[in-house]
């Protein structure tokens, strides 16, 4: 690996201003400035709480059929004289990718503050990394569902509490003999099983945080969970995906107008179950329904307080970007070897289908009936076997090739990834990425953000080390990066998306993990 030179990396605090306004958006890399106006200082009251929450459509009104509706949802929870805010909306990232544009988070927090004078370092929005459409005026409805939660606002108790769901996912990178890990997607195929040694890890856990009313009805339910969802419905039409089956779910069975926050968590390396059956159609629905269920069975339990402590820390982080040309050299002599490999072959996929069929129903008398092959036999000869070996032979040749050619789609489409990050990082001057990292307490449920894909060993490291026994992490919040592999998945740069989908070097992890540290300790 080439030598990595960063410029100064590590830890700023940030006090830009907020720009107010509509700006056209901008590339990837002039990432307009989303940082808050003020960094709490001494972070945290303790005091009664106060919460009010709204839900708004933000379906896309063009794309159709719509299966179920896609949400903005905002919970505002006050403290004193802080109030901090959680947006959650059904889309697949607020900037970056999907259609909100680079400026989305900007735009709101200025008016969220000009309007409502909310502290813009205490606006959190996740993304549910769903990948239904949204409206064109989502920034808009973003912040009517803000201002509605904080027009809602009454008197609190608070609690966390956990559920359990293990049905739902499964870790998409999957471990070959060869050391390599690739991932199960449909931008290529899956390794033969034979290849496959094991799979990684799950978060089964659900975080889950519960608002009451005075009168005992609960006003809202934040949940975090980690999965893509991305499973889809069988009529193709827009969806919220499984987790917006598990809010319906949820709702459905608490008070009248409770709302269900879901926030997703570490789900980098996280799809759900069966992703790529081809035999059932894909339906996220009972996927949702199963978790919505687990949801509502970690709620029930949970005894809220009407006095804790209230904090938000906010702060920005340099991190180190990746080195990519090199890799992306080796990956292109790769991508040549492989092509150089495919051999010539006799058979054609109309004559290669029928054989393969025969071959694997009669494995012993493929080409006939056993009686033609005993026949020959008495009268000396084996053109039956010869014909047998031959077309064996040409079989084998034709599925090589084949093998040859999963291989190459997986690494152009990885190939593709890196140039992009490549390119994007030498169009930056190679910049470290500035990332806004937040820590939120509401009474002892603590939730740590990263505007990134992080991969589930980060949730899970992150949550073993804590000192706060609910402590819970979400990704994909306050902007968007790509993916965030750990240092160990990095090593396998080229080979899965999440080390291929990503602009951060492997030192990102440790600098960003001591921080969160820091934070929890602080908070
Ligand atoms: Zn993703």
């Amino acid at each position: 690996m080439r030598d990595m030179k960063f410029p100064r990396i590590g830890v700023v605090l940030c006090f830009m201003t907020v720009i107010a306004g509509c700006a056209a958006p901008l590339p990837a890399e002039q990432t307009p400035p989303i940082a808050p106006a003020k960094i709490p200082s001494t972070p945290g009251i303790v005091g009664e709480f106060m919460a009010g929450a709204a839900i708004v459509d933000i379906t896309s009104p063009t794309f159709i059929p719509v299966n179920d509706r896609l949400f903005a949802k905002a919970l505002a929870i006050k403290n004193g004289d802080i109030m901090a805010v959680i947006v959650t909306v059904d889309a697949v990232a607020i900037a970056g990718i999907g259609s909100f544009g680079d400026d989305y988070l900007s735009k709101v927090r200025a008016r969220l503050q000009k309007e409502l004078g909310i502290n813009p370092a205490h606006v959190l929005i996740n993304a549910s990394h769903c990948h239904g459409t949204v409206c064109n005026d989502v920034a808009e409805r973003t912040v009517q569902a803000v201002r509605e939660a904080v027009a809602k606002m009454v008197p609190v108790t608070v609690g966390s509490g956990v559920g359990h769901e293990s049905r739902v996912s499964e870790n998409r990178r999957l471990r070959l003999k060869s050391g390599k890990e690739w991932d199960v997607r449909h931008a290529y195929a899956l390794p033969p099983d034979d290849e496959v040694a094991s799979v990684g890890p799950i978060d089964p856990q659900i975080g889950i945080l519960r608002l009451d009313r005075k009168d005992g009805r609960t006003l809202a339910v934040i949940y975090n969970f980690a999965c893509h969802p991305i499973q889809g419905v069988p009529n193709g039409g827009n969806t919220a995906d499984m987790t917006g089956f598990a809010s319906k779910v949820i709702q459905d069975n608490l008070s009248d107008g409770a709302v269900a926050l879901f926030v997703q968590g570490c789900a980098g390396d996280i799809n759900p179950v069966m992703y790529k059956d081809v035999n059932a159609p894909r339906d996220a629905e009972p996927l949702g329904n199963m978790l919505g269920l687990s949801v509502l069975k970690g709620v029930k339990p949970i005894k809220t307080t009407a006095t804790g402590k209230l904090a938000v820390i906010n702060e920005t982080l340099q991190l180190p970007r990746g080195d990519l040309g090199a890799k992306l050299d080796a990956m292109k002599v790769e991508q040549m070897r492989l092509l150089r490999s495919l051999k010539g072959t006799s058979l054609n996929l109309k004559t290669f289908m029928p054989l393969a069929a025969k071959y694997g129903l009669s494995p012993e008398f493929p080409s006939y009936s056993s009686h033609r092959y005993l026949h020959d036999k008495t009268i000396g000869r084996d053109d039956w076997e010869k014909l047998d070996v031959a077309n064996r032979k040409n079989m084998q040749d034709y599925m090589g090739n084949i093998l040859i050619m999963e291989e190459l789609t997986r690494v152009q489409t990885n190939i593709a990834l890196l140039t992009r990050h490549h390119e994007a990082a030498l169009a930056a001057g190679r910049k470290p990425l500035e990332v806004e990292v937040v820590g939120l307490r509401v009474h002892d449920f603590v939730l740590i953000s990263f505007p990134g894909e992080l991969t589930v060993q980060i949730g899970l490291n992150i949550k073993k080390a804590s000192p706060h026994l609910r402590t819970f992490v979400a990704g994909y919040t306050n902007g968007y990066i790509y993916y965030a592999p750990t240092a160990e998945q990095l090593k396998n740069l080229g080979n899965a998306q999440e080390d291929s989908d990503c602009k951060l070097a492997p030192e990102w992890q440790k600098i960003f993990e001591d921080q969160v540290a820091d934070i929890l300790k602080r908070i």
